[in-house]
């Protein structure tokens, strides 16, 4: 198949809704074959599978809960028994809690920092000690967030695990530079996904981050994914070490009600 993505291999994690979804159809559609990531939900990471076929891609699925050491390493595992390679990881795979501060528990901030922050960690390390052994260039894109950067009151634990992985991709487009791996944050900021439910039922909340939206409106994933082919495909290999807003201006006019 031709496209921009044509003969790659991509693993996008927690691809079975919201973003990783867009993003694994988007790259299907473009020629890579997506290994299509699921922790508990087969059913929707199986709609994945067949939406990203009908856009005339291939994709393999395989559960594998981030948090986990052994199954991030096996997630890579799978795509190189199953697919022979793996030249893009999207880490896509997040949660969040909404607590005060003063009652955020342990095993919270151990959800959310095990997903969000080690998962990440620890499945990039797989996936370049693959292409480090094999001499092959590779491309790491992260689902950060505009709490990357940008307060966000009662989620500590998020915007800890969010500003993580912004300093992890810093260092790693430094450490990684000299393999011809590239590494960059994607940063959303209100994109109608799953995540987002309570708030989309909330209409006075909903209308007041709105206000605070330049553009006036949520996101799609889709215009996520629009970036993350961008930064998965040729036209990037000169861009590493930076995150990417897509937030509708979000984060240049945001303040508390
Ligand atoms: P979503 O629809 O809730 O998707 C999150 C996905 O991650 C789900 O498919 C979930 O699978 C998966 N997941 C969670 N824990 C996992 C684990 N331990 N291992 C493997 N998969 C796991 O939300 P989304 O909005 O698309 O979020 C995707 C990413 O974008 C997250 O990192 C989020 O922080 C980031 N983001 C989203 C927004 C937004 O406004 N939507 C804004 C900024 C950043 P299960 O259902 O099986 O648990």
């Amino acid at each position: 198949m031709s496209g921009r993505l044509a003969g790659k291999v991509a693993i996008v994690t927690g691809s079975g809704s919201g973003i990783g979804q867009a993003i694994a159809i988007r790259f299907a559609s473009e020629g890579a074959t997506v290994v299509v990531d699921y922790r508990n939900n087969i059913d929707q990471a199986q709609a994945t599978v067949s939406k990203a076929e009908a856009a005339g891609g291939k994709a393999i699925l395989v559960k594998a809960d981030v948090s986990n050491l052994a199954d991030t390493q096996n997630l890579v595992d799978q795509a190189y028994t199953q697919l022979g390679r793996g030249d893009i990881l999207v880490n896509n795979a997040g949660i969040e809690k909404e607590a005060a501060f003063w009652d955020v528990t342990e095993a919270d901030y151990d959800a959310v920092l095990n997903v969000n922050l080690k998962g990440a960690f620890f499945l990039t390390q797989a996936f370049v000690r693959r292409l480090r052994d094999a001499k092959l260039p590779g491309r790491i894109i992260n689902i950060s967030s505009v709490h990357e950067d940008m307060v966000f009151p009662n989620f500590a634990t998020y915007c800890a695990s969010k500003g993580g992985i912004r300093m992890l991709m810093r260092d790693l487009s430094v450490e990684l530079g000299p393999l011809n791996i590239t590494v960059n944050n994607i940063a959303p900021g209100a994109i109608a996904t799953p995540i987002n439910t309570k708030l989309m039922e909330d209409k006075p909340k909903l209308d007041a981050l709105l206000a605070n939206i330049p553009l006036g409106r949520m996101g799609t994933p889709e215009e996520v994914a629009g970036l993350a082919l961008f930064l998965a495909s040729d036209d990037a290999a000169y861009v590493t070490g930076s995150t990417y807003f897509v937030d509708g201006g979000l984060i240049r006019n945001y303040h508390e009600q």
